[in-house]
């Protein structure tokens, strides 16, 4: 269904696909506003910027928005920049993921802190192509050093 959370899914999976960076989680986001795109963003290198954050960036109001995102985002809770913490800061409505981070370490935190903190959040869009792209033999085979970068 076009303006579905399939649709937008999709349209983050290839955002993700397009990104030069073999080491890290290829992460793609696409931010949606009363049924309209209104940002999208994917992180391209390792050092780049979070895909989130570069959806967002440029934007004056992303309050009641929701984000389209092929892996959970990411959540130190240390950190205070981490993408999480600025999507409950920000006023995020709904965060749609495809499938979790693939690290037990920090694996559905990012989904118990949103909530916590009033964020719809719907797991397991589109998740079994998410998960293949997680485990796409050229990226499994590429030495990554950091799963939780994302
Ligand atoms: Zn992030």
């Amino acid at each position: 269904m076009k303006n579905g959370d399939d649709y937008f899914m999709q349209k983050a999976l290839e955002l993700a696909k397009r990104s030069k960076n073999k080491v890290n989680l290829l992460v793609g986001v696409i931010l949606v506003k009363e049924g309209k795109i209104i940002g999208q963003g994917y992180q391209n290198t390792r050092e780049g910027q979070h895909a989130f954050l570069q959806a967002i960036e440029n934007i004056k109001n992303i309050q009641n928005s929701t984000v389209y995102i092929n892996i959970e985002p990411c959540f130190y809770p240390e950190d205070k920049f981490s993408c999480t913490r600025i999507m409950t800061q920000k006023g995020i409505s709904r965060c749609v993921i495809g499938t979790n981070n693939p690290d037990p370490e920090v694996s559905g935190k990012s989904v118990i802190f949103l909530k916590e903190h009033g964020v719809g959040v719907t797991v397991g869009v589109l998740g079994e192509k998410c998960r293949r792209l997680i485990m796409d033999p050229e990226i499994r085979t590429a030495k990554r050093t950091n799963l939780r970068y994302n």
